[in-house]
């Protein structure tokens, strides 16, 4: 443990973190979701099937701890409630940052476990687990980017700076070639690995098979035994002889939990697929589980704004920006007054509270143009905004210094070459921070009272801990699928 590391140790003690989390426990509290509101699953009286470990959720999480598990040579039952595997993880970009000297020495680019450590905890204000995000950022490399490589992935030979990821650590974008030679891309790149690599061990995915409820030997005490399950209005047990791996992703699709703990995204659209609505928190609490950070929800400018959405502000690029990355960072945002009002470069949360304040527009489609004259025309900006706006920001790009916002240089690439693209964008919910309580060096779920709930473990979106009150852009990925596989390991050492 280096000097930093103490630091934040020291700042934050294991008593404050469970302060941390029980005021994020009375958070949610206020949504009715306390054990006090619900009703225990009785155990049943007979089981429909059993394996040592089962899995909810097929998204990174999941098919990491259902691989492992396997090669660990447990039995496993792999629950999906959607009709197609992959959750949120099958739509998203797929960046996973990582400390990479092979690749990031070539680049000149100087970094270290602690270094992404400090820039974790530093980034989600410091109320992130210490024990959590040490092992995350030490199981990177070897348990993220190098796992999916194993499994046929392909990353790019330049790290880049992803958006809100703060450091040049980022593996973006991701590809796969199935056995067919059909490509796949990002996300669902990552998720496709690994459904190929569960159908060549044989192990099969229960589709439409939504977990209702966990059961434990009594509502509060005791081991976890199993889940209660439907199946096309079928109810079903299905028993967990070593443990039962919750990786049943976020809630960000859940407007009604999201409008009550963070109001100023009533009106937002999302990026989550619809299956987000993270009810295995509540069947987790419904024993006892406990809960923290549930009120740090993330949301970015992923996708272009259509109505009833309102815009409130175009991404714009130019060749040189297309060249240099896909990555949103690398290119501006320009509000309906034709001005920058963010560092494009900055922490997520930051951004999420400058786009906020943007006055809204109705969106318009996808704009190209050939000069910046005919893009400020057809986006309907004040004249000469944009032009001005431009000038100014190829002159900070010139000078490798950005005297409004102070973007970092790295990222500061010229809008001169067309044809110019501007995309009316606004923000969507996108990750929830908060979730179970687990511990972070074994993925058990922690109780309200401090202490592990025998045969319960998390991993993933669902799980609160790793990012604090704001997640460095391309850190999800990794937490799902180090945090899956550290799952599978820990249930593999329980008595079956
Ligand atoms: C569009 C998009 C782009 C993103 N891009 C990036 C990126 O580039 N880098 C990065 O680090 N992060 C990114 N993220 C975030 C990251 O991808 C997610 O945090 C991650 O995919 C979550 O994985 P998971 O395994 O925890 O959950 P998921 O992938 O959501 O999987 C959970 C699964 O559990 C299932 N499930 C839920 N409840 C039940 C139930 N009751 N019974 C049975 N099954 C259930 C769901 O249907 C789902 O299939 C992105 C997210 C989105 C939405």
């Amino acid at each position: 443990m280096d000097e930093t590391e103490k630091k934040y140790r020291k700042k934050i003690s294991r008593r404050d973190f469970l302060k941390s989390s029980a005021v994020a426990g009375a958070a949610i509290g206020t949504l009715s979701l306390g054990a006090q509101n619900a009703e225990a699953v009785p155990v049943p009286k007979k089981w429909d099937k059993t394996a040592d470990v089962v899995i909810v959720g097929t998204g990174y999480s999941g098919l990491a701890a259902a691989i492992v598990s396997r090669q660990l040579g447990m039995s496993v039952l792999l629950l999906e409630k959607m009709p197609v595997p992959g959750g949120n993880s099958v739509i998203a970009h797929g960046g996973a940052n990582a400390v990479d000297p092979e690749r990031q020495k070539k680049q000149g680019i100087q970094d270290s476990t602690d270094l992404h450590f400090k820039h974790t905890m530093e980034g989600g204000d410091m109320i992130n687990d210490p024990e959590k995000v040490r092992y995350f950022v030490d199981h990177a490399l070897a348990d993220a980017v190098q796992y999916l490589e194993r499994l046929g992935v392909k990353w790019p030979e330049k790290v880049v700076r992803g958006y809100g990821a703060l450091w040049e650590r980022t593996h973006y974008p991701g590809t796969y070639v199935d056995k067919q030679g059909k490509n796949w891309k990002m996300g669902a790149a990552n998720v496709r690995a690994q459904l190929d690599e569960l159908e060549r061990i044989g192990q099969p995915i229960e589709l439409q098979h939504e977990v209702t409820g966990i059961v434990r030997e009594k509502p509060l005490e005791g081991r976890v035994l199993g889940v209660e399950v439907k199946n096309k209005n079928r109810k079903m047990y299905f028993r967990a002889k070593k443990g039962a791996i919750l990786a049943s992703g976020g809630f960000g699709a859940n407007i009604a939990w999201v409008t009550q703990l963070d109001r100023r995204l009533a009106e937002t659209g999302t990026t989550n697929h619809p299956g987000a609505t993270g009810e295995c928190i509540k069947y987790s609490q419904d024993i006892g589980a406990d809960t923290l950070h549930m009120d740090y929800i993330q949301a970015i400018p992923l996708n272009d704004v259509k109505p009833p959405y309102k815009a409130t502000f175009f991404l714009i690029e130019s060749e040189e920006v297309r060249k240099a990355s896909i990555s949103m960072p690398y290119r501006i945002f320009v509000n309906k007054e034709g001005k920058r009002f963010v560092d494009e470069g900055a922490r997520r949360d930051v951004i999420k509270q400058a786009v906020l304040a943007q006055p809204p527009f109705e969106p318009l489609a996808q704009i190209t143009a050939d000069t910046i004259e005919e893009l400020e025309a057809k986006c309907n900006l004040p004249k000469g905004s944009l032009v001005e706006t431009v000038r100014k920001y190829n002159a900070a790009c010139e000078a490798k210094k950005d005297q409004e916002f102070d973007k970092h240089s790295s990222i500061l690439i010229p809008i001169k070459t067309g044809p110019f693209k501007a995309n009316s964008r606004a923000m969507q919910r996108h990750h929830t921070m908060g979730g179970l309580l687990v511990k972070g060096t074994t993925g058990q779920v922690i109780d309200r009272w401090g202490k592990p709930i025998p045969g319960l473990f998390a991993a993933g979106e669902v799980t609160g801990g790793t990012h604090g009150t704001n997640r460095l852009g391309h850190n999800a990925t990794v937490d799902c699928l180090v945090f899956g596989q550290l799952c599978a390991r820990t249930v593999a050492k329980e008595k079956a």
